[in-house]
């Protein structure tokens, strides 16, 4: 049974962060739906726009679609099939690369950064899922090379407690963007 994407936005992402070996960037993706027993499975076709290599990935939906809020990937307390808490993280850093302060910004420069601000706190809250009831993370929570890489790096960072802080400041510097 293929993975459990929780909303078209994590697959997406997934896509994102395993594109074609080549590194190129995706010129298009297709996605089709059909039904497995009472499975439903859905599967892209992505095509490279840098070889035109095009690559298939398949991935089971939730029994209950749902779409999640704007600037989040999933709803619910169940951790990511496809996005390990490491790769989480490092979107998060990504979407962090938001100007600091709203000063000199117009209005749609603005939207966009409180847009990213939101979005990092939410990839942080998605790490936050893996933890166990004691505090700790699982090692099953790293399964991806660039997150094993990332955890290596600086396993500090994978701290609940530096984790909760980490998603507050950024919902908080998302509201000076407001
Ligand atoms: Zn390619």
């Amino acid at each position: 049974m293929p993975p459990l994407m929780r909303s078209n936005e994590e697959a997406h992402l997934y896509l994102t962060l395993n594109p074609c070996p080549c590194g190129g960037q995706d010129a298009h993706r297709d996605s089709g739906v059909r039904i497995e027993g009472e499975t439903w499975i859905v599967r892209y076709t992505c095509v490279c726009e840098q070889c035109g290599r095009s690559r298939v990935a398949e991935f089971r939906q939730a029994d209950e679609p749902v779409r999640p809020p704007a600037g989040s990937w999933s709803v619910g307390e169940e951790p990511s099939e496809l996005v390990d808490a490491g790769e989480w993280l490092a979107v998060s850093d990504l979407y962090a690369g938001a100007p600091g302060s709203p000063e000199g910004l117009d209005e749609a420069q603005r939207r966009q950064a409180r847009e990213d601000l939101l979005s990092a706190a939410a990839a942080v809250r998605e790490a936050l899922k893996f933890f166990a009831d004691d505090d700790t993370l699982p090692r099953e929570a790293l399964w991806s090379e660039r997150g094993l890489r990332l955890y290596d790096a600086d396993p500090g960072r994978f701290d609940q407690e530096r984790l909760e802080s980490l998603r507050r400041t950024y919902l908080s510097l998302a509201g000076e963007f407001a």
